[in-house]
C-alpha cells in the first residue's frame, strides 16, 4: 500500500484501476488486456505504414518545389521509421508490459531523447528534433479513427480512476464519469478550473500530487479519497472496506433538498441569496435541484471547449435562451468569455484532445489579453456574444457581466459597444429590454477603484479566486505555492470589505462568487462583513443554507469586527472556530 497526500478538491471516496493521462505529452497510458495485444500491435504497424506514405509524399513535394537537398531531411526520418530502436521497441513494450501503443511510443521517445541529450556533437544532438517530429507523426497516426481521449476512455473495459499530470477542464468535461469514477492530478489547487468542475460534477478528486502520474502504474488498484485529500495505491482490506462503507453511507443529495429548497435565511430571518456557479447549460437542473435562487455566474467560456467551432450567434442565442427560460423566474448572470488570446488560439490546436483551450497556459497566472481586454481587442467575437445575449434577454431575467476589468475606461468602451449592438438590434426590429450590466471585481486595481467603477455599472460580483491570486501574488494553479493561497489573509478580508462598502455607497448590488463562498467555515464571516448575496457550486448550497440558518446577523457582525482586528491567518482561523462553535451539520 502506498499513500500520496494532495489537496482534496471534491469530496467522496472511490476505487478503480488507474488510467494514466499525460496531458502535457498528450498521451493516455492504460493497461491493456493480454487479448488486446495483437490489436495494439496492428495499430502500431498501421501508424508506421501511414507515416511512411506521408513522408514519401512530403519528400516528393519538397523535392519538386525546393530541390533534392532539402528533401533529403525526410530520408533521415524514413530511415528512422525502420530503425529497430523505434517501432519494434515500442511493440516489445506493448507485448511485455501490456500498455497501449501511444504510451509505448512516448516511452521509447523519452529513452531515445535521453541518449541524444548526452551526445557532445551539437549537430547530432539536434537530430533529436527529427525524432520528435517522427514520434509526433506516429502518435498522430495512432489517433486516426479515434476522435478524442474521451473515446479512448470509453474503450476501457473496467471501472477506472484517472491519474493525470494535468487535466484541462475541456477534457474533464468530455470524460464519461460513469466509467471513470474519480481523478487525481499532479498539478492544481482548489481554484484550478478543473477542481471547480469536479465539484460541479460531484466526482471525487485530489489535486496537487506532484508526481502521482509518474509513480502510479497503469492498471494498479487506486483509491481516490477526496474527503481526506489522499490517493492510496494498492489499498489494504481495511481501506477497501472503508471505501465500500463510505460509498454506501454517502448522503444522497436529496437529504439536503427539503431545507435547501427554501431560500437561505439566518436564524433571525435575514434573507441571504444563494445562486449557483455553472459551467454548462446542462448544470441548470442541478442548480435548481440544489435550491439555487438563480445563476450568479455562468462561465460562458466553457462554450469554447470541446474542439468544435466557436458557436455562432444563433447557437449562442439558443443556449442563453435555454438558460434564462430554464431558471425562470430566477435571475441568470452570464459572464462574457473569460479566455485569453493564447487559449483561444490553442482551442483548435489539437482536435484529438478536444481543442484543449486551457492546456499548460492554465498553469500560468494568465495576465495577457484576457476577458474584457480580449473582447475589446476582438470586437467581432464580443459583438456576436452580446447580440446573442440581448436577443435572449427577452425570454427571462438576464444580467451581463464582464470579466477581468481593470479600469473605468474599459467599462466605457464596452458600454459603447453595448449601445451600438442594442441600436443595431433595434434597427432590425428586435426588442431589447433593459439588461443590467456588471463587472467582476477580481483584480486589485478594480477593487481599489471600486468606488469609481460603481458609478459606471449596475452590479458587482467579487471574484475572489483571481482576487486572491493577484493580491497575494500566488498563482492559483501552481501547487508549489498553494499553501500561500489564503482566503483568510487580512488583505483579502479588507479588500472584500472595501468593495462591499463601495457598492453600498453607490447602492448597487454586490455578490461574491469565488470558491471562498462555498467554504462553510468562511461563509458566515463574509455575511458578517456585510455581504448578502453569494454564488457557489450547486453542491455547496445545501450545506451553506443549513450553516446560515444556525447564525444570527448580530453575532456574525461582531465576529467580523473581531476578525478585522487580528493580524495573522492562524489567529483568524482560531477566532472563527471559537466564534462559530460547532455546527449541528457534519461538514
Ligand atoms: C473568480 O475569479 O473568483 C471567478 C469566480 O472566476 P474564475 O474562477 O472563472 O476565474
Ligand atoms: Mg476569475
Amino acid at each position: 500500500m502506498k499513500r500520496f497526500s494532495g489537496i482534496g478538491v471534491s469530496p467522496g471516496v472511490v476505487c478503480g484501476r488507474a488510467v494514466i493521462l499525460m496531458q502535457r505529452a498528450q498521451v493516455l497510458r492504460y493497461r491493456i488486456l493480454p487479448s488486446r495485444i495483437d490489436h495494439e500491435l496492428g495499430r502500431l504497424e498501421q501508424s508506421r505504414q501511414r507515416s511512411r506514405q506521408q513522408l514519401h509524399d512530403i519528400r516528393a513535394s519538397v523535392a519538386e518545389r525546393r530541390g533534392p537537398d532539402l528533401a533529403a531531411i525526410f530520408d533521415a526520418q524514413l530511415l528512422m521509421l525502420d530503425d529497430p530502436m523505434l517501432v519494434p521497441r515500442a511493440a516489445a513494450l506493448v507485448s511485455d508490459t501490456l500498455v497501449n501503443a501511444e504510451w509505448a511510443v512516448q516511452q521509447v521517445f523519452e529513452d531515445v531523447s535521453a541518449v541524444f541529450d548526452e551526445i557532445a556533437d551539437p549537430y547530432l544532438r539536434e537530430r533529436k528534433g527529427d525524432v520528435a517530429d517522427l514520434v509526433g507523426r506516429l502518435k498522430m497516426n495512432l489517433r486516426e479513427g479515434v476522435v478524442s481521449p474521451r473515446d479512448l476512455l470509453q474503450q476501457l473495459d473496467e471501472a477506472s480512476v484517472l491519474i493525470a499530470d494535468d487535466l484541462t477542464p475541456s477534457l474533464a468535461a468530455q470524460v464519461d464519469w460513469t466509467k471513470v469514477r474519480g481523478f487525481a492530478t499532479d498539478a492544481g489547487s482548489r481554484t484550478y478550473h478543473t477542481a471547480i468542475l469536479a465539484r460541479s460534477l460531484e466526482v471525487p478528486a485530489v489535486v496537487g500530487l506532484h508526481v502521482a502520474s509518474e509513480e502510479i502504474q497503469p492498471g494498479e488498484l487506486v483509491v481516490i479519497d477526496g474527503t481526506n485529500a489522499a490517493v492510496i495505491v494498492d489499498p489494504d482490506e481495511e481501506t477497501l472496506d472503508r471505501v465500500i462503507r463510505e460509498a454506501h453511507d454517502r448522503r444522497p443529495a436529496a437529504v439536503w433538498t427539503e431545507a435547501a429548497r427554501r431560500p437561505a435565511r439566518l436564524a433571525d430571518g435575514t434573507a441571504i441569496r444563494l445562486d449557483a456557479n455553472i459551467e454548462f447549460p446542462e448544470d441548470l437542473a442541478a442548480a435548481r435541484y440544489a435550491g439555487a435562487e438563480g445563476v450568479g455566474l455562468y462561465r460562458s467560456e466553457f462554450l469554447l471547449t470541446g474542439g468544435h467551432e466557436i458557436p455562432d450567434e444563433d447557437e449562442q442565442y439558443a443556449i442563453y435562451r435555454q438558460m434564462v427560460e430554464g431558471m425562470a423566474p430566477g435571475l441568470v448572470t452570464i459572464r462574457t468569455f473569460d479566455v485569453d488570446e493564447d487559449q483561444l488560439a490553442l482551442r483548435s490546436a489539437d482536435p484529438a484532445l478536444g481543442g484543449s483551450w486551457i492546456a499548460d497556459e492554465e498553469r500560468g497566472s494568465r495576465q495577457g489579453r484576457r476577458g474584457l481586454r480580449l473582447a475589446l481587442a476582438q470586437p467581432d467575437l464580443f459583438r456576436t456574444q452580446l447580440r446573442a445575449l440581448f436577443r435572449a434577454s427577452c425570454h427571462g431575467q438576464l444580467r451581463i457581466m464582464f470579466p477581468f476589468v481593470t479600469s473605468v475606461e474599459q467599462i466605457r468602451q464596452a458600454r459603447a459597444v453595448v449601445r451600438d449592438v442594442i441600436a443595431t438590434l433595434e434597427r432590425e426590429g428586435v426588442p431589447v429590454p433593459a439588461v443590467p450590466i456588471g463587472v467582476m471585481i477580481e483584480i486589485p486595481a478594480a477593487a481599489y477603484t471600486a468606488d469609481l467603477l460603481a458609478r459606471e455599472v449596475d452590479f458587482f460580483t467579487i471574484g475572489t479566486n483571481d482576487l486572491i491570486q493577484y493580491c497575494l501574488a500566488v498563482d492559483r494553479a501552481d501547487e508549489r505555492v498553494s499553501m500561500l493561497y489564503e482566503p483568510l489573509h487580512p488583505a483579502i478580508l479588507r479588500v472584500v470589505l472595501m468593495v462591499r462598502r463601495a457598492a453600498g455607497r453607490q447602492r448597487i448590488p454586490v455578490s461574491l462568487c469565488g470558491e471562498m463562498a462555498s467554504d462553510p467555515a468562511i461563509l458566515p464571516l463574509l455575511v458578517g462583513l456585510g455581504l448578502t448575496e453569494f454564488s457557489m457550486t450547486p453542491g455547496a448550497i445545501g450545506v451553506a443554507t443549513q450553516v446560515l440558518s444556525e447564525r444570527r446577523l448580530d453575532d456574525l457582525r461582531a465576529l467580523a469586527r473581531r476578525v478585522l482586528t487580528l493580524t495573522t491567518v492562524e489567529d483568524i482561523e482560531q477566532e472563527l472556530v471559537a466564534g462559530l462553535g460547532r455546527y449541528s451539520v457534519k461538514l
